[in-house]
């Protein structure tokens, strides 16, 4: 595989740096074409949002944060593009919150189910759950590879983190009575508009803050936690994440306009 240098002077030279890390998830066996696709619409709203954690995301990151700590049985749902992205971030989440992780890809191989796993294993996760016929229960509801489910894993927890997801899988979690939160830039997908809490972010960003976030709140009270959870609407958060994109739209068309 070619490594491209990015000069560090380049105006979008971090967008640039991901496109590497998501070069290099491809060529491990990790990431796959339809990965690249989504990477590249994840793309197009972070450009929308001006690459940065507006503030909206940060609230839901803190409440975020809480959701893990008081949860009783916690798991980390992990893609292609989510074990490229920010392995490492997923294994020392889990460990802060007691979380449990497992792979779910809809693009399923064994092949790719054990990169995965050896990936976080490299960055120090001891058990990885989901990989072959372990992940032998289905989920009602759904058709795709998506589908499947470890005993031990998502099908028994309370709460799960499913990053960069599908809406239809999303939908079907809620329904068998499981908290949902998701990280994903598009604050019109489906999965970011059914999920119980929604960080419209890029998770090489909200991962690191969520991390530190969960350090911080770590000794906070149970009851506090659960305060700030009880005050947070996330229909309102997600819809003053859209109104974000469309007045930073509007200002940027007025100056181009003005320009001409
Ligand atoms: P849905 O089924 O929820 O409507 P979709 O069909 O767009 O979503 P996918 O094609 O699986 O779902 O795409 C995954 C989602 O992840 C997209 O909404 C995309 O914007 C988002 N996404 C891609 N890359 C990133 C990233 N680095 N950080 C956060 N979100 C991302």
């Amino acid at each position: 595989m070619t490594k491209t240098k990015i000069p560090k002077t380049h105006p979008r030279a971090k967008s640039l740096q991901v496109r590497e890390k998501v070069n290099e998830g491809y060529s491990e066996g990790i990431m796959t074409e339809q990965g690249l696709i989504a990477h590249g619409r994840g793309e197009a709203f972070d450009y929308l949002l001006g690459e940065i954690t507006i503030s909206e995301a940060t609230i839901a990151i803190k409440v975020a944060a809480a959701t893990l700590l008081i949860a009783k049985n916690p798991i980390i749902s992990v893609n292609g593009n989510v074990a490229t992205l920010t392995p490492k971030e997923v294994v020392k989440l889990a460990k802060n919150v007691g979380a449990k992780i497992e792979v779910n890809l809809f693009h399923r191989t064994l092949e790719r189910e054990k990169a995965i796993m050896k990936k976080l294993k490299s960055f120090g996760a001891k058990n990885v759950l989901g990989i072959g016929k372990e992940a032998a229960f289905e989920m009602n509801g759904l058709e795709s590879s998506r589908r499947w489910m470890d005993p031990n894993g998502i099908m028994i927890s309370d709460t799960v983190l499913v990053p960069l997801e599908d809406g239809d899988r999303t939908a079907e979690l809620r329904k068998a009575g499981k908290t949902v939160i998701t990280i994903d830039l598009n604050p019109l997908s489906r999965t970011a508009q059914t999920a119980s809490l929604t960080i419209v972010d890029n998770i090489v960003r909200a991962m690191p803050l969520l991390l530190e976030e969960t350090k911080k709140l770590k000794n906070i009270e149970n009851d506090i936690l659960k305060d700030m959870i009880k005050r947070f609407d996330n229909k309102v958060n997600l819809g003053k994440s859209l109104s974000y994109i469309i007045k930073r739209l509007e200002k940027d068309s007025v100056i181009r306009v003005n320009a001409q």
